[in-house]
This record gives structure tokens, sequence and C-alpha cells, in this order.
């Protein structure tokens, strides 16, 4: 049985979406069927009940992130931080803001989500150019945090991303690849 393949096979691509000649990689099914969700959750779950990778919370990216993060958090007896796009979070926060293909993004993070010293999961559903999972790095670093490993369902290689946050010195654990 391979997880890779089973997950592959029950994406959906949209394509021209949001703006044309975007392939949009839609994981909604994997969560709308109940065996794929437990197959994809658990394949995180194992990895980090490991003792050398568990860590002491998950931080997830807004906002697949929450999804994932949130059940692999609760599975693992941890807790569970959310990192939101600037102006949700009620509490006061550190920020990080990182270009986009047009324009730019800010992310944010309760300064309290965290302590230092702590061993975060950074969790989120695909890595594209590797920005926002760099963002969401870079926020847990300010507060202190080492990030243990950053997590997703999909990666795809060929934006360099993937490559770009592991030069970085981030380790990454993906469940499919798309070309
Ligand atoms: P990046 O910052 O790596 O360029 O883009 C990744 C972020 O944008 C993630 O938060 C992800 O949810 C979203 N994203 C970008 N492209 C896609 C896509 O094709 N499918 C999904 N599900 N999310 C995407």
């Amino acid at each position: 049985f391979s997880v890779n393949a089973y997950l592959t096979a029950h994406m959906r691509t949209v394509p021209d979406w949001p703006a044309p000649g975007v392939q949009f990689r839609d994981i909604t099914p994997l969560l709308q069927n109940p065996q794929v969700f437990r197959v994809m959750i658990d394949a995180f779950v194992h990895r980090y009940m490991a003792p050398e990778l568990r860590p002491d919370v998950v931080a997830g990216l807004d906002a697949r992130g929450f999804i994932l993060g949130a059940v692999v958090a609760y599975e693992l007896n941890i807790g569970f931080v959310p990192i939101r796009k600037k102006g949700k979070l009620p509490f006061t926060t550190v920020e990080e803001t990182y270009e986009l293909e047009y324009g730019s993004a800010t992310v944010e993070l309760h300064t309290d989500a965290v302590k230092p010293g702590d061993r975060v999961l950074l969790i989120d559903d695909l890595i594209a150019t590797g920005g926002t999972m760099m963002a969401g790095k870079k926020l847990l670093e300010k507060l202190g945090a080492t990030v243990v490993e950053g997590a997703a369902i999909v990666d795809l290689p060929e934006l360099g991303g993937s490559d770009k946050l592991r030069a970085s010195g981030l380790s990454l654990f993906t469940l499919v690849d798309f070309a």
C-alpha cells in the first residue's frame, strides 16, 4: 500500500483557478472521504509520535493548515497554535511580511503562542514557492522556538519552494509530489 499513490489518486486538479494558467491542487476531496482523511492524518501522527521528532506544539498555517494541524495536535496530545493572515488575531502579535508574485502578504502569531526552546511542527496543506512556510518559520524563530520540521500534504517541487526551504536548514516532510 502506497500512501503517496492513494492520496494522489484522490487529489483534484482545478485548471485556471484562481487565475488563468494556474493548475490548482485541491485537497478538499482528501478531507471529505473519511478513509482518505484517516490515512493522511495517521501518516503525520505516526511520524511525529517518534521520540526524536515529537514536537511540543503544532503551528498551522492559515487556513488549510488549521484543519490538518488541529487534528494532528489533538492526536499527539499537544497544543495547536494558528499562524493567521494579518488582522485576525486579537492579542499582541509578531508579524512577518513576504513577497508574492504580485504584491506581498503578512502573517501573524500571538506572542505567547510558543515559548523559547519549544520544538514546533509547522504544518500547511501545500508548498509552492515556499514563501508562506518560510514566513511561518521566521515567526516561530522570532519567539525563540525551533521548527523541528515543516510538513505538508503536497509539494510542487518544480516551483523550487521545498529546495529553498531545505537550503534554509528546514527539514521537510510531504506526502505527495506533483510535477
Ligand atoms: P507558497 O507560499 O508556498 O507559494 O504557497 C503555498 C500557500 O498557498 C499554502 O498556504 C497553500 O495553501 C496555498 N496554495 C498555493 N497554491 C496552491 C494549490 O495549488 N493548492 C492548494 N491547496 N493550496 C495552494
